[in-house]
């Protein structure tokens, strides 16, 4: 028999050393940061205001400190950003982000390399919710699934075969510029019809006001629905067809196996209930389908852990 000293020694010596990576949110009004391990859990989650009316160079100094503060001395291999937008890694710069003008201006992101000592990943922010939420609610039960952001706008991040979709130039899954009715409401991206210009919140609220004369957020007209307001009623029975056309144009076309809806306006419960048999009787090929709706799980950490998860895919320790 070995002695206990020289056989725990040799245990120690065949435990792997943990490794650590950091994702980053980078929002309109604030950036938050995480570390986690190679098991993807969060070790540490922190966050501070980005503060982009003061320029470049603050967000980055902010983006850097915050990154410096939430690692805590942990040797992170890599980094992940997701933030709203189309990133292009032909030049390194996000673009269609019109909420956030200083983001897509050119040299934030290179300068922000700059600043790190690690390797960046950066990322649409929706792709970043659909890797986490696929990753924790849809991973070995669904290969191919679309993860929903509904709240101010509508966007969304495509899973398809166990992969992230983003597309040759990073703007697969724009699903709230979907035209649903070629002469509908105007959008804000210019066009008629969008789905955002239906189902985000301001888009409620515009259509509630429009029949009730109330400029009221979604969550109180899903109350008034609930006391049987028919203004409400009418509101949300419109948009459960128009919601259940939309996800069904999408199962359509990339043979979808769930759904997943996450942000502010998720939280109706009427989505969940409604939205599916209008998509049951809109979808082609195999007869009596259903494809669920599910909740998204992990409220407004998904964004910062999914950029953790592609930091992790480039130490090799994820594959998606
Ligand atoms: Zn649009």
């Amino acid at each position: 028999m070995l002695p206990r000293r020289s056989y725990a020694h040799k245990i120690a010596l065949s435990l792997p050393m943990s490794r650590y990576a950091v994702g980053i949110d980078l929002g309109g009004t604030k950036v938050e940061a995480c570390l986690v391990d190679e098991t993807r859990q969060i070790l540490a989650r922190k966050r501070r205001p980005s503060e982009p009316g003061l320029g470049r160079e603050r967000v980055v100094r902010n983006i850097r400190e915050l990154v410096v503060d939430t690692a805590g001395g942990a040797p992170y291999e890599a980094l992940g950003l997701g933030t709203p937008g189309t990133y292009s890694a032909a030049d390194d710069v996000m673009y269609g982000a019109p909420h956030t003008p200083l983001y897509e201006k050119p040299g934030l992101i290179s300068l922000l390399r700059s600043e790190l000592d690690a390797p960046l990943v950066v990322e649409n922010d929706a792709n970043c919710l659909a890797l986490a939420e696929f990753f924790a609610q849809c991973h070995g039960r669904f290969s191919t699934v679309m993860a929903v952001i509904l709240g101010t706008g509508m966007g969304s991040g495509l899973i398809l075969g166990n992969r992230l979709h983003r597309g040759p130039c990073g703007n697969a899954g724009e699903i709230g510029h979907n035209s649903i009715a070629i002469d509908g409401r105007p959008c804000e991206c210019g066009r008629r019809g969008c789905g955002e210009a239906y189902l985000s919140g301001p888009s409620l609220t515009r259509r509630y006001a429009e029949l009730a004369g109330d400029a009221l957020p979604p969550d109180k007209i899903f109350a008034l629905h609930e006391a049987g307001d028919p203004h409400a009623r009418r509101v949300f029975d419109e948009s459960c067809r128009i919601m259940g056309e939309l996800f069904a144009n999408c199962v359509n076309t990339l043979d979808l196996e769930a759904i997943v809806l996450g942000g502010g306006v998720s939280n109706i419960p009427l989505w969940y209930d409604r939205v599916p048999p209008v998509m049951a009787t809109a979808l082609f090929g195999l007869p009596g389908r259903t494809v669920p709706i599910l909740k998204a799980v992990l409220g407004d950490s998904a964004g910062v852990l999914g950029a953790a998860y592609l930091a992790l895919r480039e130490m090799r320790l994820m594959e998606f």
